[in-house]
């Protein structure tokens, strides 16, 4: 049955991978009514994995990360207006204004604002040949850099830091990585897991200054020559990458009278504090009615399930979002995907089935034997059952979690 409007357009601010899926969502449900879809950048909607994985590795092709073609927004009567910026939300006569001074009134308002890069606030951040990746321009410039021999420093052992590394090394760069921390993904996987990623770029010819500071850029003739770090030490550069995480873009949110507290709060059905406004993807520290907290996940699936949930929320349909999270890598031979939620502190063991030195094996975050987290490392087809282990909440025996004999699901 197709559900019709004849008031406001539902508008959705922020036109990446998880703004357009609400569209298309909207769409699918039967929406027939206006949709008026409104982003900062110039691009249709994309995907980011391929920004650091496929498109930087020079493997697959730029338009492999569009969302949808260009045909399909004007085919289902999608508005874009692309290259706009909402400077202001008017939740009190349900508008949004532009920066062109435009004013939209809306029946229904959906936040998929996004993140921005954390920049580096040292000396010589501004010189060229300092990189930021989170947009496809950036990633254009990123692929165009690398060039065998260009020396790269990438700042940040983190998800965007080591993907970039790996896109350098198979371009023929020599990579070495700044981070704070004692270990790269130190605080997302924990000692065990985070030193096989150590091991993995280090296998592959990437040095590391770990425990390390960035005290400033250098350059010369306005262009980069090197980063020098806090204890004096200077490492050559042609290009460095700055991944030192992101900050939720939650200022409009804020400014309207929203709840914001890392990210806009929003209740399992993706509603925020606010009538007839709703968030999701990157943006939104959303209710979690299985880990019974607020959560802010910043990974692509996030972004690609947690939009249709919140479109359809919007259409007055019984939400309440609760896929457990997920994310991927891929990074020289190693392809791996996590499942599950497991902050620093919350686990007391890590256990492995299968070898790590062998390559294939999944890790476990436990907490008093419930699994909290699984990730598995070229081993395939174990994301569900992964997340069923997660989702039960209950204590399972760790000699048959470890024992490859016994299927995942029988454990
Ligand atoms: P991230 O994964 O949070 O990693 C940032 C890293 O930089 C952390 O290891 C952090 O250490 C370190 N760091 C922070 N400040 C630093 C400094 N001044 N000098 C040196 N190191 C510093 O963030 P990201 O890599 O920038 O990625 C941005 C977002 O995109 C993240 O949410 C990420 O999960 C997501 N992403 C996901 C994927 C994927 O799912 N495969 C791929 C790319 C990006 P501390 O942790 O100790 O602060």
């Amino acid at each position: 049955m197709s559900t019709t409007s004849t008031g406001s357009p539902y508008v959705i601010v922020g036109a990446s991978l998880a703004g357009a899926k609400a569209a298309e969502t909207l769409r699918a449900e039967g929406y027939a009514g206006r949709i008026v879809l409104i982003g900062d950048e110039g691009e249709y909607p994309y995907e980011r994995p391929p920004l650091s994985k496929g498109y930087l590795l020079g493997k697959n092709p730029r338009d492999d990360a569009y969302v949808h073609e260009e045909s399909w927004y004007a085919d289902h009567d999608v508005e874009l207006r692309l290259g706009r910026t909402v400077t202001a939300i008017d939740v009190a006569a349900s508008a949004v204004v532009l920066d062109d001074g435009e004013r939209i009134d809306y029946t229904k308002l959906l936040l998929t604002t996004g993140a921005t890069p954390r920049r580096l606030p040292v000396p010589g951040a501004d010189l060229e040949g300092v990189r930021y990746l989170r947009r496809l321009a950036d990633s254009d410039r990123l692929l165009a850099d690398f060039r065998a021999g260009r020396r790269v420093v990438v700042i940040g052992g983190g998800w965007i830091g080591l993907e970039t590394t790996a896109a350098a090394r198979e371009h023929g760069c020599p990579v070495t990585v700044v981070e704070a921390a004692p270990l790269p993904l130190l605080r997302v996987l924990g000692d065990e897991v985070a030193r096989i990623f150590l091991d993995l770029h280090t296998a592959h010819g990437v040095e590391f200054r770990l425990h390390a500071d960035v005290a400033e850029i250098v350059g010369a003739g306005g262009k980069v020559t090197g980063v020098r770090l806090g204890d004096g030490t200077e490492v050559a550069a042609d290009v460095v990458v700055v991944g030192i995480g992101v900050t939720p873009n939650t200022a409009l949110a804020e400014a309207a009278g929203l709840t914001v507290d890392n990210g806009i709060r929003t209740d399992a059905a993706l509603r925020t504090s606010a009538a007839d406004v709703y968030a999701a993807g990157d943006v939104a520290n959303a209710l979690h009615p299985v880990l019974g907290r607020g959560i802010r996940v910043e990974h692509w699936a996030n972004a690609l399930n947690q939009a249709p949930a919140a479109a359809r929320s919007m259409l007055g349909r019984d939400v309440s979002y609760d896929r457990i999270p997920y994310f991927f890598t891929d990074q020289y031979e190693l392809g791996m995907e996590y499942t599950g939620y497991a902050e620093p502190g919350e686990y007391d063991r890590v256990l492995f089935r299968g070898d790590p030195a062998g390559g294939e094996f999944i890790a476990f975050w436990l907490a008093e034997g419930r699994v909290l987290a699984g990730m598995n490392v070229n081993v395939w087809d174990v994301t569900d059952a992964i997340g069923q282990l997660v989702r039960s909440g209950r204590a399972v025996d760790p000699d048959r979690l470890a024992d490859q004999g016994i299927p995942l699901d029988r454990v």
